[in-house]
């Protein structure tokens, strides 16, 4: 629009321009000239109407000149010709030029008032602009957290679905590698009980060949254990609590790490570290925690599982198996070794006199002799059998892979371990103490062994088990600290 409307406004203004400058030499030849003055007033009015003309075209100062030009003009032919209508020329002229600058004035005053509108409005735009930016960064904000919040939510349920503690651990690396990001390693270590230390137990790494030397932690783990709280290291090299340590394994400028609960009890660390400094914040802490809250818990309740689920099969006293795992895994062993075609053993232990054992040196004593024999059986039984308590003082020996007579060689082995090992000695209550003194010195404990054989002796588990019972007693009627096996 300016392009084509620009010049034209130039041309219209020299035209004016022109025409009054033509209007007032006229009326300057028509005063000195002689023209009459009906003349000299429609020149007069061509003269006004062109100065009114051009207070719209010019600015103030150029109106201003022309109306002083054309008003010098018309007051020079009103005084040279003394008529009326030049009188009328110059009244209209000033009533104009007064009109138009109170118009000026005015236009100025609402172009004044427009400017501090847009002023304003421009003020009020940039306001809405940092509004809106704080909002749009607000809700990007609430979005992360959303998002990291449905993450812990899905989290949440696939731990829920796990029991193995191994299991939990390696998805607990995984998803804090994955969710945090910007890490080359994520590591748990968890608290050794009888060695005192840290030790690797899942990792996850960006090289998936670089391997993870420091198997028992460093500096922060041990710190982040040791203070029971998170820990966030901007830049390793400038933080004071900590040695300037390189690495040997890979570059390490910032660490973030949790400890790891069990129960109350801190047993182990969570943490990740990354090459770059500044690479994590607060936010990344707090998520981390949530999520350690949540592995915790998971690895938790594995524990407690695993420890209800060995208690069940467990006997309190010995640590042998009980008699139903027991003859569970022989059912198995017998099918395995009738597809196999391999021979199986099981030995029937019971221990000799031991209610006369029980009366002379006390119950506790009793109970020693029944932990020593156990202790025999464990240390005795070769890799790949099982040990059990079938019941009171008798105990059962499952032997896979092992023929009547090497089960026979087992059978002695513990008969003699128990005859030169086994001593009851009267711990516990003083009623114990008593009687043991009464007793005199603690006697030898031994202990009769049947032992009976798959594919020989037996096809099924029970039968098994009755000739292994069968030849115990055998053993007991032959004078008992003794072994039958046929
Ligand atoms: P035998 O040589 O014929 O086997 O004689 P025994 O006295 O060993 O046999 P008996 O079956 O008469 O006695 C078994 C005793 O084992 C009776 C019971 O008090 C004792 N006993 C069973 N369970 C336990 C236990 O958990 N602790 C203790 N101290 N004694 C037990
Ligand atoms: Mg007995
Ligand atoms: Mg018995």
């Amino acid at each position: 629009m300016d392009t084509t409307t620009a010049p034209s406004q130039t041309a219209i203004r020299w035209t004016v321009a022109a025409a009054l400058a033509l209007v007032c030499v006229l009326l300057a030849r028509g005063i000195l000239g002689g023209v009459p003055p009906e003349m000299l007033h429609a020149l007069g009015l061509v003269a006004v109407s062109l100065t009114a003309y051009a207070w719209v075209l010019y600015p103030v100062g150029a109106s201003w000149l022309f109306g002083l030009a054309v008003l010098v003009c018309l007051v020079w032919a009103w005084a040279a010709r003394q008529a009326g209508a030049l009188a009328l020329d110059v009244s209209a002229l000033a009533v104009l030029a007064a009109a138009a600058t109170w118009q000026r004035a005015r236009r100025a005053r609402a172009l004044h008032r427009l400017q501090q509108t847009v002023g304003d409005l421009g003020e009020e735009l940039v306001v809405k602009e940092q509004a809106i930016a704080a909002s749009v960064q607000t809700r990007d904000a609430l979005q992360r957290k959303l998002s990291r919040y449905t993450q812990l939510q899905t989290i949440a349920e696939e731990l829920s679905n796990l029991t193995d503690l191994g299991a939990i651990a390696a998805l607990g690396v995984e998803r804090a590698f994955s969710l945090i990001g910007k890490s080359g390693v994520c590591l748990i270590f968890l608290v050794d009980l009888e060695r005192q230390e840290l030790s690797l137990f899942a990792s996850k790494r960006r090289e998936p060949a670089a391997k993870i030397r420091a198997k028992h932690g460093d500096q922060f783990d041990r710190h982040v254990l040791r203070t029971h709280r998170s820990l966030l290291v901007n830049d390793v090299r400038r933080d004071f609590r900590f040695t300037v340590a390189v690495s040997p394994e890979r570059e390490i400028s910032s660490v973030i790490a949790c400890p790891l609960m069990l129960g109350q009890r801190p047993s182990g660390v969570l943490r990740l570290d990354s090459p770059q400094s500044a690479a994590y914040n607060q936010d990344d802490l707090r998520f981390l925690d949530i999520l350690l809250d949540l592995v915790s818990a998971a690895m938790t309740n594995a524990r407690l599982l695993a420890q209800t689920q060995q208690l069940a099969v467990t006997d309190g006293l010995t640590g042998l198996s009980l008699r139903r795992p027991f003859l569970e895994q022989l059912a198995r062993e017998l099918s395995r070794a009738v597809r196999g075609r391999e021979p199986v053993s099981v030995l029937m232990v019971d221990v000799d006199y031991f209610k006369s054992y029980n009366d002379a040196f006390g119950h506790t004593a009793g109970d020693l002799v029944l932990k020593g024999v156990a202790d025999v059986l464990r240390a005795v039984a070769p890799p790949g059998g099982l040990s059990a308590r079938y019941g009171g003082e008798e105990f059962v020996v499952l032997l896979p892979r092992t023929a009547r007579h090497q089960a026979g060689d087992v059978a002695e082995a513990i008969r003699r371990q128990v005859e030169q090992r086994v001593r009851g000695s009267a711990g516990g209550s003083t009623r114990a103490k008593d009687l043991a003194r009464a007793a005199g010195p603690a006697r030898a404990v031994t202990v009769s062994i049947g032992v009976a054989s798959f594919p020989d002796d037996a096809q099924v588990d029970l039968e098994l088990i009755r000739v292994a019972d069968q030849r115990l007693y055998e053993a007991k009627r032959n004078g008992r600290n003794l072994v039958c096996s046929s």
